[in-house]
């Protein structure tokens, strides 16, 4: 008998082992019986012989009726061909290798049922009528005893499919599993039972028959459901323990103090803070007075005016004595932060000035490129405590860079941090940690926020400031080249009155081979060769002629950074009517009096990023307009996606679809890729309602029991997911 952690080749032997570990990476017991089916074929499923399309994946069952080897006539080797039949029609299978070197020509004899998988492709043969064929199938010897009784089971029967690869057929996964499942060995339920009992989840050795031998579909659907849940859990009571430990580290309280340069800020601010704004400021700043350290999320989108809640979050600091550090993604970024904060600051930000407000901070910025003067500079406001406010890029976390009490870390546009750098500035609190405060316009659907985020507070601001113009956007379709000409015409309307006009391409296209800022991310896949996407400095010689008397600006992540932050401030300051740029300004730039975006190739782009490049315009209270240009065809699904971008501006909805079409490994962070994903039967969108119970359920479990040790079972399942660098995605996404 084998348990969990048992090593395959111990069970299935040598040969068999090695072929699922190199094949699929699967060593322990635990592993094979975690590989589920991708999903169930059952004789109603199967497609008849007589209904296959070229290039479709199918499943056939079927009977062999000739089986015939013949040498390749213009290359070496030999192809065994084998027609099946399944009363409806004639199908052809070849498998291509050395004579009599193969299992088909055992197994596969005329008479001999069998399940065929694979992609139907057509074979024209010389002067002969095309034949369609599987090249290669996986196939799946079915025994028929006896025709009836054999017809009526393999009517009832539900033949699990289970994801495979190259070299590895259907069958062994198949058999393996059946032999695990003979001989496993189930020591205790991992899940506290009570648990189990409220949800009404059936015990796992029942759920690994349900998942892989399945009776009925009930059956599989108890089992998918308490596997799932074991999913859910496991990852929920991670996350509780992370939030509990984060809780017990301590923090200086940062109070706020009456009078201070927040009260002065307040004072100045020359709007109203929506009631949003100011709710999450409360809870912000509530955070901020307790003695172990804030770890709040801030969600909001595009517009929603999140830096001056964390600037105000700042200023507290600053207040209670200490420093806040604000780390921004790209230097375009950190530049406009900067520029930014110190213009709303004013005065409070001009200590030791003259002008300066009696109890003003300064605000340093900290960037790569910037001279090594300048940095000098910053470096020693930020270390002497003479600088409040620190902005930065990535330069901020360099190990030389110090901080005379840094009590307040900001992360703009969170997605594009993973956690060892929000790590490498915690650390420069020596013997506690400082607050954390990370920002995101990329509004994460609930179920996200729980399962990636959770270890974070979220809090959400809801509504836009008021007064906030709208954004229309339309669709310019290659079947209406009329509205592209019409297009250009508008732009120059817009500049004639005085607004600005941003135009995106997906790449910079200087050189052959040039991807770009390689922030493009291409759309979801899709089949077919396209020309590649235009790059910006092939429209610029277009531009200057379609739109001849405008002053057109350049934005790119080549250029020196000096070069880009000229042209950003001339673009600020109005001496530029177009950016032509890739998508460097799809985060937080911030010019109120520009109005149209266009974007190039829009198909190209993904849906969350359409939305963040559209809230690049009607930040004021000018309506904004938004073209978004493609030559995908009406009715393909890149279509269908710029319409539903063109449809809504809320983006909670829009980063829902984005999120359907992505992989769920896309969605945790990039270090999934290529890696099993340990959610293999829950998926985020989907089961909120799971993840809900699992995260209320484990909060209360870890809270009672921190360590688990009334758990054994359930903190070995846990040490298993931490292992296997798990814990790395639960931070990194
Ligand atoms: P985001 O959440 O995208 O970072 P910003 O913080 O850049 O948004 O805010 C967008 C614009 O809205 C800025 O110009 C900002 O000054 C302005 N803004 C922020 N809060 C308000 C408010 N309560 N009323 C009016 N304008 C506001
Ligand atoms: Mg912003």
């Amino acid at each position: 008998m084998a348990n969990l952690d048992e090593p395959l080749y111990k069970v299935l032997g040598d040969k068999t082992a090695k072929v699922l570990s190199k094949g699929l990476g699967l060593e322990t017991v635990g592993d094979l019986l975690h590989h589920y089916p991708r999903r169930y074929a059952h004789r109603g499923e199967l497609t008849p012989l007589s209904g296959l399309q070229d290039g479709e994946h199918v499943t056939v069952m079927a009977e062999v009726v000739k089986v015939q080897g013949r040498p390749l006539t213009r290359s070496p080797g030999y192809v065994l061909e084998i027609t099946v039949t399944d009363g409806t029609g004639l199908l052809k299978l070849s498998f291509f290798g050395k004579r009599g070197s193969y299992r088909p020509e055992r197994e596969l004899s005329p008479g001999t049922r069998g399940l065929f998988a694979g992609k139907i492709t057509t074979y024209r043969p010389r002067g002969g009528k095309p034949q369609r064929q599987l090249a290669h199938p996986q196939y799946k010897v079915v025994a028929a005893r006896d025709a009836e009784e054999a017809a009526q089971e393999w009517a009832d029967e539900i033949i699990p499919i289970y994801p495979s690869t190259k070299g590895l057929d259907i069958e062994t996964i198949g058999k393996s599993v059946g032999t695990v499942l003979d001989n496993l060995r189930l020591d205790a339920d991992p899940m506290p039972r009570l648990t189990l009992k409220r949800h009404g989840y059936i015990g796992l050795r029942e759920a690994y028959e349900g998942i892989h031998r399945p009776k009925s579909w009930e059956e599989l659907r108890k089992a998918r459901a308490r596997l799932k849940w074991d999913e859910a859990f496991v990852l929920q009571v991670a996350l509780a323990q992370r939030r509990m430990a984060a809780a017990r580290l301590p923090a200086k309280p940062r109070p706020p103090v009456e009078g201070g340069l927040l009260d002065a800020f307040d004072a100045r601010l020359p709007f109203e803070l929506t009631p949003g704004q100011r709710e999450v400021g409360r809870e912000i700043s509530e955070d901020l007075s307790l003695s172990h350290p804030m770890h709040r999320l801030l969600q909001g989108d595009v517009g929603a005016g999140k830096t001056v809640v964390a600037l105000r979050a700042m200023l507290q600091v600053v207040d209670g004595g200490g420093q806040a550090a604000l780390l921004a993604p790209t230097e375009v970024l950190a530049q406009q932060h900067y520029r930014s904060i110190t213009t709303m600051l004013g005065e409070l930000a001009q200590a030791g000035q003259i002008g300066g407000a009696d109890n003003a901070t300064r605000v340093a910025l900290l960037t790569g490129s910037q001279g090594a003067k300048a940095r000098r500079a910053a470096l020693l406001e930020a270390a002497s405590g003479e600088a409040g406010i620190v902005v930065g890029t990535h330069a901020l976390l360099e190990e030389h860079v110090q901080f005379a009490d840094l009590g307040l870390v900001v992360v703009d546009e969170q997605h594009r941090f993973g956690v060892e750098q929000r790590d490498a500035l915690r650390e420069k609190v020596p013997g506690g940690r400082p607050h954390v405060l990370v920002m995101t316009a990329t509004p994460i659907p609930r179920t996200v926020a729980m399962t990636v985020f959770g270890d974070l507070e979220t809090s959400v601001l809801g509504q836009l400031p008021a007064g906030r113009a709208e954004i229309r956007t339309h669709v310019v379709p290659p079947e209406k080249p009329a509205f592209l000409a019409r297009a250009w015409e508008r732009i120059k309307e817009e500049a004639a009155e005085g607004r600005q006009i941003y135009i995106v391409c997906p790449r910079i296209g200087e050189r052959e081979g040039d991807e770009g800022d390689g922030a493009a991310a291409p759309g979801p896949a899709e089949d077919g060769d396209r020309r590649s996407p235009l790059g910006i400095m092939e429209l610029l010689p277009r531009l200057e002629e379609l739109l001849a008397g405008l002053r057109i600006g350049v934005l790119h992540g080549k250029l020196h950074p000096d070069e880009k932050d000229a042209t950003m401030r001339a673009f600020a300051r109005g001496e530029l009517d177009v950016l032509l740029a890739t998508t460097v300004i799809e985060v937080g730039v911030d010019v109120p009096n520009a109005t149209v975006m266009v974007i190039m190739d829009a198909d190209r782009f993904g849906v969350s990023q359409l939305h963040q490049l559209r809230g690049r315009v009607g930040r004021g209270t000018l309506p904004g307009l938004c073209l978004l240009v493609t030559d995908a065809e009406p009715g393909s699904p890149a279509r269908e996606r710029l319409d539903a971008v063109a449809s809504t501006t809320d983006g909670f909805q829009l980063s829902r679809l984005d999120l359907e079409q992505r992989r769920e490994g896309d969605v945790l962070g990039a270090s999934q890729a290529g890696r099993a994903s340990s959610l293999r039967l829950l998926t985020l969108l989907r089961d909120e309602e799971v993840i809900r119970d699992a995260r209320d359920e484990a909060t209360t479990l870890v809270e009672a029991d921190p360590d688990l040790a009334g758990h054994p079972g359930l903190a070995a399942e846990l040490a298993t997911l931490l292992d296997e660098e798990r814990a790395d995605y639960l931070e990194k996404a």
